[in-house]
């Protein structure tokens, strides 16, 4: 029997098996005892190891932060890394995001698709290859993080006990392989502005949810203006730029900017509602306390999302820098910014670093670097990347070569592993959406194609 046949034979225990773990609302919360990502991550490691147990395996959980599956007694191993935290619902959904809804060949619920349907394959492909009894060199774990979404604080955990594996994947992107991934900074930076009474007065801006989002709305409170002044502005931005604008009228005006959301790996596809605004905010007679610092805005960062103006723009065949200002605050005399962005894979990481923080000191500004990790990168010819990309390609016809991405998963974290799946060429990308789904049906190749790599990558060459 072949690893598909065997999974699709337990199509119903794998779909119980899913849903059970798909009711746990596995969002990171506060630290206690035992779970220091949250009580409901923890309680859905357990109950993935619970089934994992009655599999028949081994498990374990290290430091409280990374649950084991493990099969077959090397001192070496390989690994599969999928992680069980979820993001936040959000708005959107047409069913409970807590229960695994099934409509056809779909599944529906947050985590269906990142990460849990990833993770319940990898466990039926590790139940596969003991059931069928398929020789292996080196032992086999799954490894079951609970704070992917959060920064991977689970990974340095669990290397601070276990050593890494010899080769690994991680089930938490997309097909065929990734075999590089950009450097990623979210760094703050902020001026303290005194405001004069000399010009028109910025009360307020806020904007924006998290760095890595390129932000739909942007909002400011705005005084001493005149408010036809404000209307001929918006009617110019209208005619230049596809922004939209709600203005408000009162003692004060408030101005808003919107814009088109999307992810900040791949800036250029959506409109940024806080960049617009502050170059909108700019071309006003602004008090002389915070003009210089709006003007450098709209000359240097502008509502590029390559950074060329800002002069850190690089590029390599795999891809260009990208810039994403993801929240603005503006309160209290304190204007910040959150800015999210990615070097190329093959470019001198810490030379951009550098010459950024050159560039922001000039003007004065706080700097605070919130996450920095360097670009991965594994050449094509490497044997994970080709092992993983040759099994891919017996079960799918295709000829695309290893991907390229943005950056940020699990790969950064651990030594020698890669992103492989779950997601397939053309499909619909539903992480982190309302309406989360994933097709039963490809979780269940995903299975066989997970077994067949971790078995291959096992073998002692
Ligand atoms: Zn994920």
């Amino acid at each position: 029997m072949d690893y598909l046949s065997f999974v699709e034979g337990k199509k119903t225990e794998f779909l119980d098996d899913l849903k059970k773990i798909l009711t746990y609302p596995s969002i990171m919360g506060e630290k206690v005892d035992g779970a220091p990502f949250g009580v409901e991550v923890r309680k859905c490691l357990d109950e993935t190891l619970k089934i994992a147990s009655r599999m028949g395996f081994k498990t374990f959980v290290v430091n409280d932060a990374v649950g084991v599956v493990e099969y077959g007694d090397s001192e070496d191993y390989v690994a599969s890394l999928a992680h069980l935290d979820v993001v936040p619902v959000g708005d959107g959904w047409d069913s409970d995001p807590f229960v695994g809804r099934i409509d056809g060949d779909k599944i529906f619920a947050r985590g269906a698709i990142d990460d849990k349907g990833p993770a319940i394959a990898s466990l039926y492909s590790l139940y596969a290859i003991k059931e069928l009894g398929v020789k292996i060199d080196k032992k086999i774990r799954l490894l079951f993080g609970t704070n992917e979404e959060e920064g991977s604080n689970d990974m340095p955990l669990y290397l601070a006990k276990e050593k890494p594996p010899v080769y690994a994947f991680s089930p938490d992107a997309e097909f065929p392989v990734i075999h590089s991934e950009k450097g990623m900074v979210f760094v703050r930076v902020s001026w303290n502005l005194d405001q004069k009474n000399d010009g028109v007065i910025v009360e307020e801006i806020v904007g924006g949810t998290k760095a890595n989002v390129v932000p739909d709305k942007a909002t400011a409170v705005l005084s001493n203006v005149d408010k036809e002044v404000v209307s001929n502005l918006i009617k110019e931005f209208e005619e230049q730029y596809p922004y939209k604008w709600n203005v408000q009228y009162d003692s004060k005006i408030r101005v808003q900017c919107q814009g088109i959301s999307t992810h900040a790996a791949h800036p250029e596809t959506g409109l940024n509602a806080v960049m617009g605004l502050i170059v909108f905010l700019s071309k006003l007679s602004l008090n002389s306390g915070v003009k210089n610092t709006f003007d450098w805005f709209a000359t240097y960062i502008d509502s590029e999302t390559d950074a060329k103006k800002f002069g850190i723009f690089c590029e390599d065949k795999y891809g260009k820098l990208t810039f994403n200002v993801g929240i603005v605050d503006f309160k209290n005399s304190t204007l910040s910014l959150d800015i999210n962005y990615r070097t190329p894979v093959t470019l001198d990481y810490d030379a951009i670093n550098e010459k950024f923080v050159k560039i922001i000191r000039q003007t004065g500004a706080k700097i605070e670097f919130v996450l920095k990790d360097r670009p991965l990168f594994y050449p094509e010819d490497h044997f994970l990347v080709k092992t993983l990309l040759e099994i891919y390609r017996k079960h799918v016809n295709s000829t695309t070569p290893p991907l390229s991405i943005g950056g940020g998963t699990y790969s950064k974290h651990i030594p020698n592993t890669v992103s492989f799946g779950p997601l397939f060429e053309g499909k619909q990308d539903m992480c982190h959406e309302a309406n989360e789904y994933a097709s039963i049906s490809d979780l269940i190749t995903c299975s066989a194609i997970y077994a067949e790599a971790m078995v291959k990558l096992s073998v002692n060459k």
